[in-house]
């Protein structure tokens, strides 16, 4: 159902109206996770200033350690509703679990498959079937075409809104906290129809890293970026050293102004 075979023409997805696929950049831009009201929407004024059409922020948040900040949960859900509204930015944020996916549908716009949940097969079930489009992150020793699969468990449902996101693998190298794979772009974008994204935050997990990670996924054709921002990284409550500050933000405007899509 994803393969380009049996579709050749790159498809586009509709997110609340914004499109992502093969005739745009889209920039989606947010907080890691969402801590206040406040946070909340200093992130997402700092993300539409950049040029951001989408809202990133995670709710329900898949930590390494269970003793690091899980997300707000549902009460999170409603301040992203709230800073939707305030802001006029469609939604994208992560269900964990397949027993949250109507809860989580219920707020988003689009759902977010993490990297630790890409062969979590129920949850792709439950998200096939949930109505809204999906995001689905490249399991960070997964295989791309592990990744398609697992895009092919959520088409089953009828669900054929899937865009692909790299967000970088796991390798020897410890210099970044994953190593981007740009040429998951291209070869995705050859074998499936769907868009691809890339995610420069959580690849290199470095602040410094981002722009330049962002100019690479531009370069190599991909269909948009997800990029953390933070009004006040330094009291982050997950992944700081990653986002993006105020400073920052004009360049990563001109990026998304100057590098021109590839059509
Ligand atoms: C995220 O985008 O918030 C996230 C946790 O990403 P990943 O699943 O790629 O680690």
């Amino acid at each position: 159902l994803v393969s380009r075979d049996n579709h050749p023409v790159r498809s586009t997805v509709r997110v609340g109206g914004v499109p992502i696929g093969p005739d745009t950049v889209t920039l989606i831009a947010g907080p890691c996770a969402v801590e206040t009201p406040q946070q909340t929407l200093e992130a997402a004024q700092m993300a539409k200033a950049a040029g951001a059409t989408l809202l990133r922020g995670g709710a329900f948040k898949p930590r390494t350690s269970p003793y690091a900040f899980q997300g707000l949960g549902e009460q999170g859900l409603r301040i992203l509703a709230d800073v939707r509204e305030k802001t006029g930015l469609p939604i994208v944020t992560e269900v964990v679990d397949a027993h949250d996916v109507p809860l989580v549908a219920s707020y988003a716009d689009m759902l977010q498959v993490g990297t630790r949940n890409t062969q979590n097969f129920a949850l792709l079930q439950a998200v096939g079937a949930a109505g809204r489009p999906v995001m689905l992150k490249r399991g960070m020793s997964g295989t791309i075409e592990e990744w398609l699969m697992s895009a092919e468990y959520i088409a089953q449902r009828g669900n054929l809104d899937i865009v692909l996101c790299e967000r970088g693998i796991r390798t020897f190298e410890t210099a970044t906290r994953n190593t981007l794979d740009v040429s998951a772009v291209p070869v995705a974008q050859r074998l499936s129809h769907l868009p691809v994204i890339i995610d420069p935050s959580h690849s290199g997990g470095r602040r410094d890293l981002v722009l330049p990670l962002t100019r690479a996924a531009i370069a190599v054709g991909a269909d948009g970026v997800i990029i953390d921002v933070h009004p006040h990284p330094e009291q982050a409550l997950c992944d700081g050293p990653q986002a993006l500050v105020d400073g920052d933000l004009e360049e990563l405007a001109r990026i998304m102004r100057e590098f021109p899509p590839l059509l």
